[in-house]
């Protein structure tokens, strides 16, 4: 059922339509309306250990229900978002509206206790100086442990580096919230920040992925990747998944983990539910050479 979200966000909405300036500032002030009219929602979609496709936890992916044009995908309005500044907003609804998803999820049924929820931040705001203020609050408010959750931040942000963006991440370090660099290699960084900053886990994106069968070399190059995100100490997660050859040619580079299509669609919430209520390893296909599930 999972499977059916992906097809039914059908890109109405193209972002080059924001080129219209007139539509864009429609849609501006909407999206300033979205958040308390209750139109954004959260789909969560699983990350899996690929050796055995244990459940390690969700990213959190949010979507605009628009009244009139339908689901809209989160690169459409995320950017405009930032733009116009209703990012802040958008990001603390997203952080709180899903940590209270983990405790209710928690309260029903039991989640392994390294179970991450994985929340995408948004460059601007490791430099609000209340962020991890208010992350440390929601936390002991609803009585989560802080590793259960993973802030993921893209790799453009995090490589500035200015004084209020270090405070943040080192604070949030000492929290016990994970801390992971998104989209790993669409930047354009020096590959020295690895070590440098205080992150645990890198997210490699999906377009290292797409030419993995196709473009001769590409494999090596990936596995370059994977033993260059581990000698600098951190922990390799993969995007972008959507067959099972990659699956199988990850986990034999020695990748840790991953997410895709291929394991899962993002999904609503209750089908979220649903599944982390019954299943702590996924089944996957027809799982020929797959791993056992324990
Ligand atoms: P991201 O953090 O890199 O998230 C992964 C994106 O890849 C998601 O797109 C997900 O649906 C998609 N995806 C997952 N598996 C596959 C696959 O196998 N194949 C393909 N082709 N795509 C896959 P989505 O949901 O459209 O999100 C796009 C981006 O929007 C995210 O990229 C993230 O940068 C941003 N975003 C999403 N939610 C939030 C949020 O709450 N706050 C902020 N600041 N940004 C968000
Ligand atoms: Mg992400
Ligand atoms: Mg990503
Ligand atoms: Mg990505």
């Amino acid at each position: 059922a999972a499977k059916r979200e992906g097809r039914s966000i059908i890109k109405l909405f193209e972002p080059v339509m924001l080129y219209s300036r007139q539509l864009r500032s429609q849609m501006a002030a909407e999206l300033r309306g979205a958040i308390s009219s209750n139109e954004l929602v959260l789909h969560y979609q699983p990350v899996v250990e690929l050796a055995t496709h244990r459940i390690l936890g969700v990213e959190v992916l949010v979507r605009w229900q628009h009244p009139l044009r339908g689901l809209i995908p989160p690169d459409t309005f995320i950017p405009l978002a930032e733009e116009i500044g209703v990012i802040h907003d958008l990001d603390r609804w997203v952080m709180s509206t899903s940590l209270h998803q983990l405790a209710r999820w928690r309260r029903d049924f039991p989640l392994d206790d390294d179970f991450q929820l994985r929340v995408n931040l948004s460059a601007v705001e490791l430099k609000q100086l209340d962020l991890v203020d208010s992350i440390r609050t929601l936390l002991r408010e609803l009585d989560l442990p802080s590793r259960n959750l993973v802030v993921e931040i893209t790799e453009t942000a995090i490589v500035t580096r200015g004084e209020v963006e270090m405070y943040s991440l080192l604070s949030l370090q000492q929290l016990g919230v994970g801390i992971e660099i998104d989209d790993f290699g669409t930047g354009y960084s020096s590959i020295s920040y690895l070590r440098e900053l205080p992150v645990s886990m890198v997210k490699v994106d999906r377009s290292l992925l797409t030419e993995l069968n196709t473009r001769p070399g590409q494999l090596e190059f990936v596995a370059a990747i994977l033993q260059l995100i581990r000698a600098a100490g951190l922990e390799a997660v993969f995007e972008g998944i959507e067959t099972r050859e990659q699956a199988k040619q990850l986990r034999e580079l020695g990748c840790a983990s991953g997410q895709g299509y291929y394991f899962s669609r993002p999904m609503p919430a209750d089908e979220a539910g649903a599944l982390l209520a019954t299943t702590r390893y996924l089944r996957v296909g027809e799982e020929i050479d797959g791993p056992e599930p324990a």
